[in-house]
């Protein structure tokens, strides 16, 4: 198997090559490292200048325009007249902390909680996904005692200190500390099994019994329900209900990371985990709430955020502040209005279609699984479940010169991430599949392995890995 630190580097530009850059975006380049040194990150072989975006379109500076098939940030569309009026109309009249009585909060907190089972109904906002999952891992170990949590090998929940510890794949030289336990995803592909809900379950007994076994007491189960940095793993829709059984018989909580999958991108439902037949008893919810505009939150039942209120109580400057909330009311409007859960069920079904079909004409492509509009793509070297980064690294260089842009996810980053805004229509991904299938018909021979070599030759086998 190839290694994992050294692929997941393969995707991000690399600040040797600033020399190959022009005049004008090498200036820029060194003007941001100087700024923002070692934790600055860009995409591409050669990074793109943006200067504007509307609907799933990006253009960057130089009039290109490209296909937005990353980008769950931008949900219902970039720059969405109704999103930018509401957070416009909101900013020029009242923007403050949040410890005034003022009316749209209600009106968000309501409507959202509407989306979710009757028992869980309380609501706390953030400001981004990470600041959610700190809190639920706050609210776990204040209403169960326990400080022991359970992710996925490949997971990432966010970027604060406790967050991070429970994000494996932030890690590029430390491993999970004592209070984490990982358990592999479940993954369908390279591990079949006639019983993934069961394996699933079993690897959380597990881990759950290792905890206790090393005097850590457990306390919660958290995952992405969909799986989107171990690589999307959808099937079979249920499949999480047996370890939700076994966490909740240990005295544990599960928390749903909603960050990716939330706010209809499945296609079936808001909420990812919908499709799983469960009840979380934490929510976690980020990224496409505000369509842009930096809003987040934590669903739950009373008697949880009780417990940690009883104790430090939560505040947030900026979580669900009156501009916040426009933007949230307005992309909920937008969701309903434009029948978004609808379009990406409908058009995630053809799009998945077309891929199979694709997936005949080249044999590179191993896999093709996914909900509404979050698809994987995963690449393995043909006749093999062997996984081929080398491939998907090719892919998302060659994609973007062609006008389309994409991410990978899972352990090697041999799968293509799929998951364009929700407005995303048949015809985009009639040119996705078009432009995909000219990319693996053209490609150069022994292309693959020219990438690795020279990133291997010039950089050596290191470098933070890209997520988002
Ligand atoms: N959870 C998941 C599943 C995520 O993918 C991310 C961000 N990529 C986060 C949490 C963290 O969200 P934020 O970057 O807004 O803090």
């Amino acid at each position: 198997m190839p290694n994992t630190k050294q692929i997941l580097a393969l995707n991000r530009f690399d600040e040797r090559d600033a020399a190959d850059l022009d005049a004008e975006l090498e200036s820029l380049f060194a003007r941001r490292q100087a700024a923002f040194g070692a934790s600055s990150v860009l995409f591409y072989q050669r990074p793109i200048r943006m200067v504007r975006a509307e609907g799933v379109w990006m253009f960057d500076a130089d009039g290109r325009k490209y296909l937005d098939v990353y980008n769950n940030v931008a949900s219902v569309g970039h720059c969405h007249p109704r999103v930018v009026k509401a957070i416009a109309k909101q900013a020029a009249t009242l923007n403050t902390n949040t410890r005034y009585l003022y009316d749209n909060i209600h009106d968000y907190a309501e409507r959202l909680l509407k989306t979710y089972p009757a028992r869980l109904s309380n609501i706390v906002f953030t400001c981004t996904g990470s600041e959610s999952n700190d809190l639920a891992l706050r609210l776990t170990k204040s209403f169960t005692g326990g400080s022991g949590f359970i992710v996925t090998e490949t997971a990432y929940h966010g970027n604060t200190e406790a967050v991070t510890a429970v994000s494996p794949s932030s890690f590029k030289t430390r491993s999970v500390p004592p209070h984490v336990r990982t358990v592999p995803a479940p993954d369908h592909y390279r591990h079949p099994t006639n019983d993934l809900g069961a394996r699933f379950a079993e690897d959380v007994a597990n881990a759950i019994a290792d905890l206790e076994r090393n005097g850590v007491k457990f306390g919660g189960l958290l995952v992405d329900s969909i799986f989107s940095s171990d690589g999307i793993y959808t099937d079979p829709p249920g499949f999480l209900k047996q370890a939700v059984d076994t966490v909740h018989a240990a005295g544990g909580l599960f928390i749903s990371d909603e960050v990716q999958p939330g706010f209809g991108r499945t296609g079936s439902g808001m909420w990812g985990f919908e499709r799983h037949g469960i009840e979380p008893d934490i929510v976690t919810m980020g990224k496409p709430m505000g369509n842009g505009f930096p809003v987040a939150g934590v669903v739950t039942r009373p008697e949880i955020l009780d417990s940690l209120c009883e104790t430090t109580g939560y505040f947030n400057t900026f979580g669900g502040n009156p501009v916040a909330a426009a933007a949230g009311l307005a992309v909920l409007d937008v969701i309903e209005d434009e029948g978004l859960i609808e379009n990406a069920k409908e058009v995630g079904r053809y799009f998945r279609a077309e891929l199979h079909e694709l997936k005949g004409r080249h044999p590179g492509i191993g896999d093709i699984r996914g909900a509404g509009l979050f698809i994987g793509i995963e690449f393995s070297l043909p006749g093999t479940n062997e996984p081929d980064p080398a491939t998907a690294s090719y892919l998302i260089n060659a994609l973007k010169e062609r006008g389309i842009l994409i991410g990978a996810a899972g352990a090697y980053g041999n799968v293509l991430k799929v998951r364009p805004p929700l407005c995303f229509a048949r015809d985009n991904a009639d040119f996705f599949i078009e432009t995909l299938n000219a990319v693996l018909r053209d490609r150069p021979a022994g292309s693959a392995e020219l990438v690795s070599l020279q990133q291997q030759a010039h950089h050596g086998p290191k470098g933070p890995k890209t997520r988002g």
